[in-house]
């Protein structure tokens, strides 16, 4: 086994459900970036990665899986820290000069972009995220994170450093075979209107968030 240093250090996934479509440059107000577009081949399902730097399976690198969200990404919604946490990823991804964002097209954590208005409108009214969804008959959480993790080890990346306080995430990267070197906690300074939904994602749905500052 003469090769041993450069053999993969992930099993390579099976029959693969996503396939690669485009690849370009992206410039950025943050740095250059590639971005690729990649379909789901069991779904309708599209996602894009932004990513930068040299993949391969044995340098631990920063990814990040960012689940769309209309009203913080492009809006700056502030009820939200989702913009905050996807600028805050490039950020970090530029200033290491290698890593990768998943960007999942999965609105309101798979409700879409309508029925999370309707949540809101409940939100307007008292309920948190959680009782919103539930008094729409919705589920809290319809994301799967499989496809993201076939997209990482498809651009190259085997041992990965995760910008994530989701544990859902962490465990779909870990069962799809990739290996989680460490995790990258990030907590934005979000707006007050925020406070009432972060502490929501920490208290009923496990996020690893300390919310101790002011
Ligand atoms: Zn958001």
């Amino acid at each position: 086994m003469e090769n041993s240093a450069i053999q993969p250090c992930c099993d390579p996934i099976e029959n693969p459900s996503v396939e690669r479509v485009a690849l370009a440059n992206l410039p950025t107000e943050w740095g250059d970036f590639q971005i690729a577009g990649y379909r789901s081949l069991i779904s309708k399902e599209e996602y894009v990665v932004l990513f930068k730097g040299e993949m391969n399976r044995e340098t631990p690198t920063l990814v990040r899986i960012h689940s769309q969200c209309l009203t913080g990404d492009v809006f700056g919604s502030t009820k939200c820290d989702c913009g905050e946490q996807l600028h805050t990823t490039l950020q970090m991804i530029q200033q290491e000069g290698r890593g990768a964002i998943v960007y999942q097209q999965q609105e309101g954590r798979g409700i879409g972009i309508l029925n999370k208005i309707r949540a809101y409108a409940l939100q307007d009214q008292g309920a948190d995220t959680v009782e919103a969804n539930e008094r729409l008959g919705l589920a809290v959480d319809l994301r799967d994170y499989q496809q993201c993790a076939e997209i990482l080890f498809d651009l190259g990346l085997c041992n990965v450093k995760v910008i994530s306080n989701n544990p859902l995430k962490l465990q779909a990267l870990e069962d799809a075979g990739l290996k989680i070197v460490e995790r990258v906690s990030i907590e934005v300074d979000s707006a007050e209107d925020a406070a009432g939904y972060l502490r929501t994602k920490k208290e009923k749905m496990g996020h690893l968030l300390e919310l101790n500052r002011n």
